[in-house]
C-alpha cells in the first residue's frame, strides 16, 4: 500500500487538493481498490444503502461516486439537483445490464397483483416499475414486511434464492446473477476450509458469505449477509478479541480493505474474484473528472443525467426502502 501511494502520490495530492477545493463529496463503495476507496472520508465509505442515504443528505454541489452506474443514478434520484459524476459511464453490471423495464413489466403482466420488490444493483427505469427497492443490507427485512406469500424479487436469481429459504415464502426468481459471486462454488469454500485451517464452527476462524452467493455457499458459510452485514460482525468480534483468521466469500478488494481496516485479523483472499466493472473506476479517470470541474469544462463525460419522469417514479421505491430501513 505505502509503495503504490508512492508511485501515485502526484495524482493522490491532485485528487485531494482539488476535492477541497470544489467541495466535491467522493462516494467510496466497499469493492473500490484501496488507493481508491482511501480518496474517501470515513463517512463517504460504505455500501449501497450506507452511500444513497449519505447522497440523500449532502449539501455539497459535486458527487463522485466511485461505483459503478446504477449506484450513482440512486445519488442522482435521491439529490436530483446536485451534479452527480462517475469515473466510467460505461463500467456495466452483470445484474443491472441483464435485466431492465421492459423485463419488469413482462413478470408484473404475468403476475398482476403481486408486489415487486426490487435489488438496487439495477437502472433507475427498472426501479421506476417496481414497488420497493432494497439492498442486501435490508432485503430479508424489506420481504417480511411486504403484503401475501409471494414477492416477485428481481434481478438477483441466487439472492431470490437465498431469500426464499430464509423467508419461506414463494418467491419469483427471475433476472440475471452477480458474475462475481456466483464464481464461489461450495467446493471453493471446503477447499479454503482445508487449506487455510478454518475449521466450521472454530471459535476464532470464520468463512463469511455475501447473500449474492449460491445457497449452498451461505449454507456452509459460518456468517452470511450484506457487505455491512460482514463488517459489522468483523468489527465486533475483533473488539471482543474473537477473531483471528478469515475468509471473505466476496469482491476481493472488499478484503483489501478489510485487511486495512483490521490489521490484527489474517485474511486470506481469493483475489482472481474481482468485479471487471467496479475495476473500470481508477486514480487517473477520477483526477480527469475533478480537472474538468476546476476548469469549468463540460462534464458531459462523466455526468449521470435521467429523466425527471424516471427520477419521480424511481424515487417512490428508493424512499419506501429508506423508511422501512430506518
Ligand atoms: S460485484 Fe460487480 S457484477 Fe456483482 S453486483 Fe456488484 S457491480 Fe454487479
Amino acid at each position: 500500500m505505502f509503495l503504490d501511494i508512492e508511485a501515485h502520490a502526484k495524482t493522490v495530492h491532485k485528487i485531494r487538493t482539488l476535492k477541497q477545493k470544489h467541495n466535491v463529496v467522493m462516494l467510496g463503495h466497499n469493492y473500490m481498490e484501496p488507493l481508491v476507496f482511501g480518496l474517501s472520508e470515513k463517512e463517504e465509505q460504505g455500501d449501497s444503502l450506507g452511500l444513497s442515504m449519505y447522497a440523500s443528505k449532502t449539501e455539497a454541489p459535486y458527487l463522485i461516486f466511485n461505483g459503478v452506474p446504477f449506484m450513482a443514478e440512486t445519488a442522482k434520484i435521491l439529490n436530483p439537483s446536485k451534479t452527480v459524476l462517475v469515473a466510467d459511464k460505461t463500467a456495466g453490471c452483470s445484474l443491472a445490464d441483464n435485466y431492465g423495464a421492459e423485463d419488469v413489466k413482462e413478470l408484473k403482466a404475468l403476475y398482476p397483483g403481486v408486489p415487486v420488490m426490487i435489488y438496487v444493483n439495477s437502472y433507475a427505469d427498472a426501479k421506476a416499475e417496481s414497488d420497493i427497492c432494497c439492498t442486501s443490507a435490508n432485503a430479508a427485512h424489506i420481504a417480511k414486511m411486504m403484503p401475501g406469500d409471494t414477492i416477485i424479487f428481481v434481478p438477483d436469481i441466487l439472492f431470490a434464492q437465498n431469500l426464499e429459504e430464509e423467508l419461506n415464502k414463494d418467491n419469483t426468481a427471475r433476472g440475471a446473477i452477480c458474475e462475481v459471486h456466483e464464481k464461489f462454488t461450495l467446493d471453493d469454500l471446503l477447499g479454503i476450509r482445508e487449506s487455510f485451517e478454518i475449521p466450521k464452527g472454530h471459535p476464532c476462524r470464520k468463512l463469511y458469505a455475501h447473500w449474492e452467493c449460491r445457497p449452498n455457499v451461505l449454507k456452509e458459510a459460518d456468517f452470511y449477509g450484506s457487505t455491512s452485514q460482514i463488517m459489522k460482525d468483523i468489527a465486533e468480534r475483533v473488539a471482543a478479541n474473537q477473531l483471528e483468521r478469515a475468509f471473505v466469500a466476496s469482491e476481493c478488494e472488499l478484503t483489501s480493505n478489510l485487511a486495512q481496516e483490521f490489521p490484527e485479523v489474517q485474511f486470506w483472499t481469493a483475489c482472481s474474484v474481482r468485479c471487471s466493472h467496479m475495476a473500470q473506476v481508477s486514480l487517473g479517470k477520477i483526477a480527469k473528472i475533478l480537472e474538468a470541474i476546476d476548469q469549468n469544462a463540460d462534464l458531459g463525460e462523466y455526468e449521470i443525467t435521467l429523466s425527471p419522469e424516471v427520477i419521480d417514479k424511481a424515487r417512490t421505491p428508493i424512499e419506501r426502502m429508506l423508511e422501512a430501513s430506518v
